[in-house]
């Protein structure tokens, strides 16, 4: 089965959604890379962050903010999703996202480098039911243990982009992102701590339970 033409076959059953289009059009524009999340991931964000029961969420890796948006709709009114970013012009950009979409109380953007806000993070004694892990693929393995450090019991952990097109089992393909996205994918699939699905779908998805 050819899965972008799935995806396509998909994506046009929905509405259109003019305020994630506007946001897709202003990431273009100002010519920032074109690697937010898909539709599906996006609408799976929603889903998963409104199952999660989570209060508080974290993001890392924010770019424009698009998935940011999808995971705050899916959290309750009351509910603050915080975001990690490196890069403060992608930063400033997400922010004006968040005002567009009437956001701007619900959801923070921390800028720096993701390790050094998990950090600050757990110092501060924040918690998260939901964590969505979207920044540099080298360091999911230390992204993983941080976000452990910081999660509630039953916290939802959800990693993007763990096939990276098929480079991750692609044995000709050795640079370090790659091989720390296979140790990412074969220390989750067997972590007690976790109960897991790593999900062939879209550019990979890991989705992880922190059990109790
Ligand atoms: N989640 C976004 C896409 C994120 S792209 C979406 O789907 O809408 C990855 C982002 O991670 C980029 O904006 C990049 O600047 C950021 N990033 C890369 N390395 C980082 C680091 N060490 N700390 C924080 N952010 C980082
Ligand atoms: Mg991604």
């Amino acid at each position: 089965m050819d899965m972008e033409r799935a995806a396509r076959y998909v994506d046009a059953l929905y509405e259109r959604d003019e305020l994630l289009e506007r946001v897709e059009e202003r990431i273009r524009a100002l010519g920032m890379p074109d690697i937010s999340v898909p539709k599906g991931t996006g609408r799976l964000l929603t889903l998963l962050a409104g199952l999660s029961g989570a209060k508080r969420a974290l993001e890392i890796g924010t770019l424009g903010g698009y998935s940011a948006i999808c995971i705050a709709r899916g959290l309750p009114e009351d509910g603050h999703l915080t975001t990690l970013e490196l890069n403060p012009d992608f930063a400033r950009a997400a922010r004006d996202h968040f005002r567009m979409a009437g956001l701007e109380a619900k959801v923070t953007v921390r800028v720096g480098d993701a390790r050094a806000s998990l950090a600050e993070l757990a110092e501060e004694g924040e918690r998260f039911g939901f964590v969505f892990m979207d920044a540099d693929k080298f360091n999911y393995p230390h992204y993983l243990e941080a976000a452990l450090r910081i999660a509630e019991p039953g916290c939802l952990i959800v990693a993007d982009n763990i096939l990276t097109r098929g480079r991750v089992f692609d044995p000709a393909q050795d640079t370090p992102s790659t091989a720390a996205l296979r140790e990412f994918n074969r220390s989750v699939a067997r972590d007690p701590r976790l109960q897991s699905v790593l999900l062939p779908a879209y550019d990979g998805l890991a989705i992880l339970r922190v059990k109790a």
